[in-house]
C-alpha cells in the first residue's frame, strides 16, 4: 500500500486528524484540491468557540461543550490568539423570553456551568453598550474567540513537520473499494491506502452509499465595523433566534467588531443594515468596513463509521460551530482509526510549531532586535496592517508555506486592512513571485485560474 491512511480534505477538520494522527508511526497523505489548506474556512478572519448552549441536539452540545475546553490549551500550545470573551443571548418581547427560558432550562439540565439568566438592570452592567429594550438575556462565560486559519494552519504546519504528506492542488475523482483497502483516484495520481477518512462529503465516491447530510442552509450577511469608531462590546452579544431570524455582534480578535445577520431569505445589503440598525441604534453607514455574503449551516454533524470494517470514515454535514467542535472530531476521529490499525505512538513525535515574528504586535525593543536579526523585518509592506517583508518571506518558506495571495493575507494579516491590498497587492506578489521562483502572470489569488495578472503586454514581451 502508498499510505496506511488517506484523508481527503485538507480544511481544518482533514489537518487536525493529521495532526492527531502524526502522532503515530504511520504513513499518512492528505489531499486537497485547492493550493492551499484551510482555503474553504470562512473569509472573516475570528470565529466563536461556542459553549452548546444553543444546540438543540444534546450530542453536538456535548461536542461543542467538549471542544471549547480543549481550545485555550491548543491555542496556548500553537501560540495563537485565543480571547475569552462572554457571551450574552438577548430576547425583547415575551416570546423571546419564554424561548431564552427554554433555552436556559435545557442547559441546566445538561449540567451546563457558568450561565445566568440576566435582567435587563444586570444586562446593563453587563454590556453596557446595548440598548435598553432588551428584557432578558442568557449570560455565559464559557465562549471565547479564536482566529480559525492559525488554528487550521498550526495543526497542517505540525502534521508536516511530524511527516504527514500534503498533496495541495490535486483532485480526488473517486475512491474504490480493493482488497484490503482502497484505491483513491486524483486529477494526478492512483494511490492505495488501508484506510480513508473522508472529509469532503458534498462528493459521492463509488464506496459511498449515500449522502445522508440534510442541507439546513440559511443566508448570512455580515458587516465588519472599523476598529476606529468607537463603538466597542465587551461580549459577543446575538438575539434569540426567531422565525429563523438572528442578529449577533462580535468583537474579533484583531478589535474589530462584526455585525451578522442570518434569515431564511435572501437579503440585501440594504435591508440587512436596516434591520441590524434596528438591534444597534448607533451604528451608522460610514463605520463599515466590509460587508460578506456567506451561509449559515446547521446540519446534523455525522461521524460515519458505518464502514470501518472496510476502513472508510465520512465526517458528514456543516455546522456553524465545527471550527468549536474540530478538536474534538479529531479525537474521535484519531481514535477510531488508530485502532483499527497495528500502530505505536512515535517516540519523536514533535509538537511545536516553529516560530514566527508578529511585527504590530511587537514591541519596538523587540522589533529592533529582530529587524538586527533579519533586515526585512525592517521593511513595512502593508502599511495598514503593519506587515514586514520578513513576515511575508516567512509564510512562503515556512512548512505548508503559502503559494498565493490569500495563502499571504490568512498567515499574515496583509491585505486586510482599510485599503483592501490597493497599496500592497503588486508588492506581495512580487515577493511571492521571486520566493516561488514563478513569474508573475502565474500568481494566482488562491484557486486555479483566479491569476492577478492577465498577461505580459505584447510590446514587452522582450524585456
Ligand atoms: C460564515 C461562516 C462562519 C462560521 N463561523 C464559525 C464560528 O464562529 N465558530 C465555529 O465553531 N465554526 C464556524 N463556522 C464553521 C466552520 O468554519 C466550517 O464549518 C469549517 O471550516 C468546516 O471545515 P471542514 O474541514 O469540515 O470543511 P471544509 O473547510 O469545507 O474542508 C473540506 C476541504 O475539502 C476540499 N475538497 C472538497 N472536494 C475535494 C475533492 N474532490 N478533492 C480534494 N479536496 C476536496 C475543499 O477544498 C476543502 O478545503 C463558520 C462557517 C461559516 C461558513
Amino acid at each position: 500500500m502508498d499510505y496506511d491512511v488517506i484523508i481527503l480534505g485538507g480544511g481544518i477538520v482533514g489537518c487536525a486528524v493529521s495532526y492527531e494522527l502524526s502522532k503515530y508511526n504511520l504513513n499518512i497523505a492528505v489531499i486537497e484540491r485547492d493550493y492551499d489548506i484551510a482555503d474553504d474556512v470562512a473569509l472573516i478572519n475570528s470565529s466563536i468557540v461556542y459553549d452548546g448552549l444553543e444546540c438543540e441536539d444534546t450530542l453536538l452540545a456535548r461536542l461543542e461543550l467538549r471542544g471549547n475546553k480543549l481550545m485555550p490549551g491548543l491555542a496556548s500550545k500553537f501560540n495563537i490568539p485565543f480571547k475569552k470573551k462572554g457571551y450574552l443571548l438577548t430576547a425583547d418581547d415575551k416570546e423571546g423570553e419564554e424561548k431564552l427560558t427554554e433555552i436556559y432550562c435545557r442547559a441546566l439540565k445538561r449540567g451546563m456551568e457558568n450561565i445566568h439568566l440576566l435582567n435587563p438592570e444586570d444586562i446593563c452592567k453587563v454590556e453596557p453598550g446595548l440598548d435598553g429594550n432588551i428584557k432578558k438575556a442568557i449570560y455565559s462565560k464559557n465562549t471565547g474567540i479564536i482566529s480559525p486559519y492559525d488554528l487550521a494552519i498550526s495543526y497542517g504546519e505540525i502534521a508536516f513537520d511530524n511527516g504527514v504528506n500534503f498533496k495541495l492542488g490535486e483532485e480526488v475523482l473517486d475512491i474504490q473499494s480493493i482488497p484490503k483497502g482502497f484505491k483513491v483516484v486524483t486529477s494526478k495520481n492512483k494511490f492505495t491506502c488501508n484506510m480513508v477518512l473522508n472529509t469532503t462529503p458534498k462528493e459521492n465516491y463509488s464506496v459511498d452509499s449515500e449522502d445522508r447530510a440534510s442541507k439546513d442552509r440559511n443566508h448570512l450577511r455580515y458587516f465588519l465595523i472599523d476598529k476606529d469608531s468607537e463603538k466597542s462590546y465587551r461580549n459577543i452579544v446575538s438575539t434569540v433566534e426567531r422565525d429563523c431570524r438572528k442578529i449577533y455582534i462580535m468583537p474579533t480578535s484583531q478589535n474589530e467588531l462584526l455585525m451578522g445577520i442570518k434569515d431564511n431569505k435572501e437579503m440585501s445589503y440594504e435591508i440587512a443594515l436596516q434591520e441590524i440598525k434596528e438591534f444597534m441604534k448607533n451604528v451608522s453607514e460610514e463605520d463599515i468596513k466590509g460587508f460578506y455574503k456567506s451561509y449559515f449551516y446547521n446540519d446534523p454533524l455525522v461521524i460515519d463509521d458505518s464502514l470501518i470494517d472496510k476502513g472508510y470514515i465520512k465526517v458528514i454535514g456543516k455546522h456553524y460551530g465545527q471550527i468549536t467542535m474540530t478538536p474534538v472530531i479529531a479525537n474521535i476521529v484519531c481514535e477510531t482509526i488508530v485502532s483499527n490499525l497495528n500502530c505505536v505512538l512515535k517516540k519523536d513525535f514533535v509538537d511545536r510549531r516553529r516560530e514566527f515574528y508578529r511585527f504590530r504586535d511587537l514591541s519596538n525593543e523587540d522589533r529592533k532586535k529582530v529587524i538586527k536579526l533579519n533586515k526585512s523585518y525592517g521593511k513595512v509592506v502593508c502599511y495598514c496592517e503593519k506587515v514586514t517583508e520578513g513576515e511575508i518571506i516567512d509564510a512562503i518558506r515556512r512548512p505548508l508555506g503559502a503559494r498565493t495571495i490569500e495563502g499571504i493575507k490568512r498567515r499574515t494579516g496583509a491585505g486586510f486592512g482599510d485599503c483592501r491590498g490597493a497599496q500592497c497587492l503588486c508588492n506581495i506578489a512580487s515577493i511571492l513571485s521571486r520566493e516561488i521562483n514563478k513569474d508573475m502572470i502565474y500568481i494566482v489569488k488562491d484557486s486555479k485560474n483566479s491569476n492577478i495578472v492577465k498577461g505580459r503586454i505584447k510590446e514587452f514581451n522582450e524585456m
